[in-house]
């Protein structure tokens, strides 16, 4: 079964209004389990539409959204929630970490929310914050770390909770671009250490290269 599965998907934007906008117009593409998939697409073209919708933040007015095989289409919103918790991790361009909390904090918060017991939280962070090489950092506040740790804590944090699938929204846009690479490089083998499958959508063609695969979205559609 794939991993994730968009068929058919169509979002339409301020519908019957004179600023109506049809951002996707029949997305179908399939994520095959520990498969990488860059997703490229000029600026407006619906990308970070399209991740809200795989991620279950936001509904597509026609088709549907597959994770492992289920059907996420008639979720209550409850269901969708819990889903969303459970299966998916998020990745911003910007870390949106919790200033008043150590990098630790923000990969265990997460975890004793979804009920995991505060010991087993601490080593899931200790042995995350360590593959991505911020171990040293993990008692500083958000505030005291580079841009490229802040970053690899919120892979760590996205990745806390043992999700199934992995969005990501240029990941690293907000680096230079020697940072971007090193930041993206501990990313992939954090994805590729666990298995995940994962969507990313960038903007760097050099790293959409080092994916799997490459997904364009053009004119409301996939190809690739
Ligand atoms: P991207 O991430 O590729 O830049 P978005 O998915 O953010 O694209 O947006 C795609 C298009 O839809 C853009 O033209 C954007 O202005 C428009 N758009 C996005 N969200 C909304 C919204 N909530 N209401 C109206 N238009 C929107
Ligand atoms: P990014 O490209 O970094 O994702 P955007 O500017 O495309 O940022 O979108 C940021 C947020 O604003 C998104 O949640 C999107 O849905 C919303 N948005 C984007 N364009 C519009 C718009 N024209 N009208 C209303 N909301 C919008």
């Amino acid at each position: 079964t794939a991993a994730l599965e968009l068929d058919g998907i169509e979002r339409i934007y301020n519908r019957g209004l004179p600023s109506e906008v049809a951002v996707l117009r029949g997305v179908t593409m399939s994520l095959a389990p520990g498969e990488v998939a860059a997703l490229v697409a000029p600026s407006g073209a619906g990308k970070s539409t399209l991740l809200h919708i795989a991620g279950l933040l936001d509904t597509a007015d026609t088709g549907a959204v597959r994770l492992s095989g289920r059907d996420m289409t008639r979720l209550s919103d409850r269901q969708r929630t819990r889903a969303r918790r459970d299966e998916i991790g998020f990745i911003y361009q910007f870390h949106h970490l919790l200033p008043e909390f150590s990098a630790a904090e923000n990969v265990i918060l997460p975890q004793l929310a979804a009920g995991v017991s505060r010991q087993d939280a601490d080593a899931r962070a200790q042995s995350l914050l360590d593959a991505v090489g911020v171990a040293p950092r993990a008692g500083h506040r958000p505030s005291a770390l580079s841009g490229g740790e802040q970053q690899r804590v919120a892979f760590c944090r996205a990745l806390a909770n043992r999700p199934s699938l992995l969005l990501a929204d240029e990941p690293t846009g907000n680096l230079d671009p020697e940072t971007s690479d090193v930041v993206f490089g501990a990313l992939m083998a954090l994805v590729r250490d666990t298995g995940l499958s994962a969507l990313i959508a960038t903007h760097n063609l050099d790293l959409a290269k080092r994916m799997d695969r490459v997904l364009t979205l053009d004119s409301g559609r996939i190809s690739g």
